[in-house]
Parts: C-alpha cells; structure tokens; sequence
C-alpha cells in the first residue's frame, strides 16, 4: 500500500505511523506472481522482483513456454527493506504492538494499542483476520507448506528447472505436490505444500523434501527454511467494514480461496486505493464484503475444489495432473486469474475427472437455501394434480408422512438432552427426562383442564418456535420472525378451516372463528422479494399454494420439509456432529416418543375430554406435550447463537 501511495507521490507532508505485532527484518516469506511482460507490476516492482521465469516443468515432465506470462519471484526482506528505506526518507515512525481494536467514528479512524488511543486520517487495518464458523456449502481448509533454501552443485545449477506443481512425491492420504523455484545465484528454494484440512507437520514435510531433493535433485546443502500456512476459505471473515477503515490484505478477501495467491490482487488493490485518493475520493471504495466475494461462477468453481480437497483428498493429485496435461499453462493461469470466458471454463472442466465435481456440485445444489423449497414447490404443485379421494394416494401420502416422521420429524426433537453441553452425560440423564417430561406432563394437565387456553399457548409457542428456525435460516429479526411463525400457523390452519375446526373439536377445543384467504401470506411474498430473499420467496409462494391440499399434507409439507430439516440443520451447526452421529444420539428419545405416543393414542379414548376416536386430535394434543420442553431447549440454543457453551 505504502510503495502504491510512494509511487503516486501521495505521502509529502503526510504523518505516518507504522504499527506491527513483530518487526520484519529476515527473509520469512516468498511470494511468487505470474503477470503479462507489459503488466504494470512488472515495472513498478521491478526494484524487488529478483527473480522471473519464462519457462516451467509440469505435471507429467512436459516444458512448456509461458508465452506472454513471466513467473516472478519476490523476497520479503526485499519487500521490507523497501519500507524501511521509505521510513528513512519520509521520518516516519513505527512502533512494534498489539493493536487491539480499530474503530472509525463521526471524529473520525482509531486503532486501540496497549489501551491509547491513537487516530487518524485515514487507517489501513491488514491485521490477521479471522474466520467464521463454515455454513453449508463453505470449507475452511489449508496451505501449509515447508521450504527449504538450499545451495546446489555447481553441476546442478544450470540442470535445475523450475517446477510447479509437482506431484511425484507420496500423497500420503492427502494432496500435496513440490515447488522447486531454481535462482541464477546457483541457490533454489525447494518447497512441499499441502492442501488439506490437516496441517503439515514439520517432520513430515521435511522428510517428504529430504527424499524429494536427493532423487530428483542431488546434492546441496541446506541454507535455510520457510514455512507457512494460508487459510484456503470461501466462510466470511469475522468483523467485516464497509466503511471508515480501509482493509487490506487478506482482511479484504485478497487471497483466492483455491490457491492460497493474494500478492498480486493485493497489489492491485493497493494501486485502486491509492488512485483514488489521488482523485480526493473515498479510500474505502475497493473494501470488499462477504456478499461480493461469495458471488458469481469462480466463487462457485473456489466452493467445488474446495469441497473437494476437504472430502475427496486423494482426488487431488488426478484432478491436478489432468488439468496440467489437457490444457495449456497459459489459460490455466488466466483461468486462476478469474479472466477466462465460460467456454473457455467448459472446455478445461471437461477434460477433468468428473466424478468429484459431481459429487462436490451436489453437495454444493442441495445445501444450497433455494433446494429445499424448490423441491416443496414441486412436491406441492404434484401433490395438487393428485386425485383426493382415492384411497391408494392416500395411503401413500401418509406412509411417506409417518417415514417423514420418523426420519426427521420427531429425531430433530429428540436431542434436546444434548443441546445444553454438546456431549451426552448420563449422571445428567435422568435430571433431564424428569424435567422433561414434567413439562410435557404439565401441559398434558392443561390441555385436560383447559384445552383452548392450551391450545392459545400451543399456538404462540410453536410460532415462536418456527418462526425462530426460518428466522435464523433466513437472517430475520426477532420480531419478523415471531410473526412470520404465526403467520404460517394461521395460514396453515386458517385456510382449511373445516378440516381445523374438525380436529380442534376432537382435541376439545373451541374452533376458529375466522378464515384465512388463500392470497393471506402475498405481503410476506412481496416484502421477501422486496429483500431480495429468494428461498424465503419460494418458501412463501408454496405455502400458498399448499391451500388446495388437505391440511395434514401441507402441515406435514412445512412441518418436515421446512422446520424439521432447518431445526436438524441449526442443531448440527451447534454440536458439529454428522448426521448420523446426532440420529443415533436421538434414538432413545425419538423411540421413547413413539412409545409415549403409542400409549396416548390408546388411552385417549378414555379419557373424559375426548370426543371421539381421531387419531390426529391426539397425536397433536401428544406433540403439543412433548414440544413445549422442545421449544425452550432451542430457544437456549438460538440465544447461544448456534454456538456450544
Ligand atoms: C510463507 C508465505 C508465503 C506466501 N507466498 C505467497 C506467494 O508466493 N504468492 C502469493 O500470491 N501469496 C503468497 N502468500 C499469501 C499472501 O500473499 C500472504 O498471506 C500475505 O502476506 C497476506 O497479506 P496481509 O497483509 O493480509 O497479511 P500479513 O502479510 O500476514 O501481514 C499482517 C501483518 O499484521 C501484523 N499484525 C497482525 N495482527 C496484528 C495486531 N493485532 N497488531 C499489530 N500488528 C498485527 C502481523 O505481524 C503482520 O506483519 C504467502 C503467505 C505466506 C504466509
């Protein structure tokens, strides 16, 4: 940023003050571009870039020319001393702490360090930035890497290539490939990387190099080491601005998530900022936000590999040596430089191994927000074509209703023992049942005493309850979400108010006094479109043409295929534990369900409130129960937002 600002001449008369964590004054990094001969850059850092190659040994041992592109090479102790000869000119200052917190204001931008405030003009935050948890869809993985500078033999120097990507060293589980990077002062710089969510250790790596240098290179002696690890991550960055403070570096999205390169990007952004404060315009312009970077089709290509390399390692190393050997290192570097045209894209995707794209891709469709209510929307539409009355449809309707059921339906419930610490404890155990089925008794007993009033809180809990799951899965407000809840329970039930009324008074309750209109949820449909929230759109455009379905397949549609699959998805994001690991975990629970079920269904008839035999007035009168001590244990997971204590 600085050598940007230098080279516009936009630092005469300006007080800078240098801030790091460390003082920087050996060579730890290497950082590598590839540019056009006539790219800016290659002129403007022509005073640091020590190396260039033409040439490169791929995958497979085929040279190939870079054509127009040069490989540059740029030693951070260039990089550094660059800087400290700026601070000499200009009388800079620097100062060697932990900045705690950068903030901007109406009085303008500070940084907090060792608990002083320090403002300024203008701030330039390239603090390490951190993560967020990965959603569905997101990977957070790593580069890491070990190199080792070593000196050759004089019969090496002029043998040695340069190497990119070289995958001839033992995968071992993982994708991982060597570097070799030949200097002209008869040194290279040898460096083995992994992709992976396991870190490289030390050892490991360096017996990788070791084997690696003395077959394919020869003698040489060490002169020393580097070794790093890049986030590989397509999840937000934790503390985003969009204003007031300029971010930099890999706090502003800077290094492409599938490649771990930031240097020339963050050059690039560097020459932006600095342009436009030549222009006396904003230097925030070129902050980026999550929402610009999760965009677009390279995004999407970022998501599959990286999905790949976290689930498919061992895919790696095929994928790689494909794309060297059917397409030309030239295109493959515009293409990592997000410049080249879908049918260029096509054309190199279809010579790679399909297979793990598919898988990824799939992956990638279903836990993609607009799949779910895409499938509803279908399932809506075939389920209104269905002949009603025939007794076969039904049948089938309700088998796949009950498999729904035990699938998903009562198991998202039934981990609830779970929830508070994250891990099963059985000197807990009994503590929790008798608490839960307490509850469950309690509203058991009220539902006996006082069914409406039951029902009144039934209601209110249960919207409070969905509304919390759309709301979280489609970042709404509190409030938004409570009425969206009972939104769709009034819809669901008001738009069918015959069958609802039928089974309120089998329940013993007194029935609806109104009718919902089948258009009844179009202002949530234009206020979601007005947002801009495309699943929140599908969603509400099925539930409204759920009206012309009996009630219990649109209750069931929205009860499973909505709120069951986003609860199941919020608890496993707050106990990080696989699908099965959690099913297992409720099959106590959910079987003990059935069973309480099973014995409600057939005392029911006795009892003194029932008035006749339906199945449903019982079995939601038993979910009722059994929801209420739910609904409290996921409101603490909501409030602990998704996090485990
Ligand atoms: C070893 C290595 C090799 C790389 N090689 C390449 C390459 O060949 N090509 C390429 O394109 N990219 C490469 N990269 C990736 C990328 O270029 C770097 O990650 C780049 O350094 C990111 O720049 P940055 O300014 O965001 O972070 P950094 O360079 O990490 O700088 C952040 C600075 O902020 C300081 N800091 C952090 N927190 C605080 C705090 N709280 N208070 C005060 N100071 C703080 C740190 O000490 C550090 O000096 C490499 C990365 C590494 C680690």
């Amino acid at each position: 940023m600085l050598l940007s600002l230098h080279r516009l001449d936009l630092l005469k008369k300006k007080s800078v003050l240098l801030i790091d964590k460390e003082r920087k004054n050996r060579r730890d990094k290497t950082f590598c571009f590839w540019s056009h001969r006539d790219e800016a850059i290659q002129d403007d850092l022509h005073e640091i870039i020590s190396q260039t190659w033409d040439t490169v040994i791929l995958p497979g041992e085929h040279a190939s020319s870079l054509g127009p592109l040069r490989y540059n090479h740029v030693s951070s102790i260039d990089l550094y001393q660059s800087i400290d000869k700026l601070t000499l000119q200009y009388g800079w200052q620097r100062c060697i702490g932990d900045v705690s917190e950068v903030h901007s204001s109406s009085e303008g931008s500070y940084v907090m360090l060792n608990e002083q405030r320090i403002s300024g003009e203008l701030v330039f935050d390239s603090r390490t930035p951190s993560y967020k948890q990965p959603q569905d869809g997101q990977t957070h993985i790593h580069q890491s890497f070990v190199g080792w500078h070593i000196s050759l033999p004089d019969i090496s120097k002029a043998a040695v290539p340069f190497r990119f990507m070289d995958f001839d060293i033992d995968q071992q589980g993982h994708t991982q490939f060597v570097y070799v990077l030949p200097f002209s002062d008869g040194t290279a710089l040898v460096e083995v990387t992994r992709f992976g969510s396991e870190v490289f250790k030390p050892s490991e790596a360096e017996a990788l190099l070791s084997e690696y240098i003395n077959r394919r290179i020869g003698n040489y002696t060490k002169l020393g080491d580097e070794q790093g690890c890049i986030p590989m991550c397509n999840a937000p960055i934790k503390e985003e601005r969009s204003s007031g403070i300029v971010q930099l570096g890999a706090r502003n999205y800077s290094i492409k998530s599938s490649t771990g390169y930031a240097f020339k990007n963050m050059y690039l952004h560097a020459a932006c900022i600095a342009e436009n404060i030549r222009k006396g315009q904003h230097a925030d312009a070129f902050n980026r936000q999550y929402s610009d970077v999760k965009r677009g089709r390279f995004a999407f290509y970022d998501a599959l590999l990286l999905d790949i390399l976290q689930t498919q390692p061992r895919s790696g190393k095929p994928i790689f040596e494909a794309l060297f050997k059917h397409t030309d290192i030239q295109r493959i570097l515009t293409f990592l430089d997000e410049k080249t045209h879908v049918k260029e894209e096509i054309a190199i995707f279809s010579r790679l191994p399909i297979r793990p794209f598919l898988k990824a891709a799939w992956r990638n469709i279903q836990t993609s927000l607009l799949f779910r209510p895409m499938i509803l929307s279908l399932l809506c539409i075939v389920l209104g074509f269905l002949p009603e009355a025939d007794a076969l449809t039904l049948q089938a309707v309700n088998a796949i209703i009950i498999v729904g059921m035990v699938a998903i339906g009562i198991p998202h419930g039934a981990v609830d023992h779970l929830l508070d610490s994250g891990q099963w404890n059985p000197r807990g155990l009994p503590f929790f049942v008798v608490k839960y089925l307490s509850m469950a008794a309690i509203m058991g007993v009220v539902w006996y005493a006082a069914p409406t009033l039951a029902l009144i809180a039934f209601l209110i809990y249960s919207a409070w309850h969905f509304g919390q799951a759309d709301g979280k899965l489609w970042s709404l407000h509190s409030l938004s979400s409570f009425l969206w809840g009972s939104s769709v329970l009034l819809y669901l039930l008001g738009t069918h108010v015959t069958e609802s009324n039928a089974i309120l008074a089998e329940m013993g309750c007194a029935s609806l006094p109104f009718e919902i209109p089948t258009l009844g949820l179009v202002p949530w449909l234009l206020w979601f479109v007005l947002k801009g929230n495309k699943a929140a759109v599908l969603t509400t455009f099925w539930l409204t043409l759920s009206y012309q379905l009996p009630l219990m397949q649109a209750f069931a549609l929205y009860f499973i295929g909505q709120h069951s699959f986003t609860g199941w998805k919020h608890i496993k994001q707050h106990l990080r534990m696989s699908d099965g690991a959690i099913w297992m975990h409720a099959l106590p629970f959910h079987a003990g369900a059935w069973v309480l079920l099973a014995i409600f269904y057939f005392l029911w008839p006795y009892s003194s409130v029932a008035s006749g035999e339906s199945q449903w007035g019982v079995f939601f009168i038993f979910i009722a129960c059994i929801s209420l001590p739910h609904a409290l244990a996921m409101q603490s997971v909501y409030a602990s937002g998704l996090n485990k204590q």
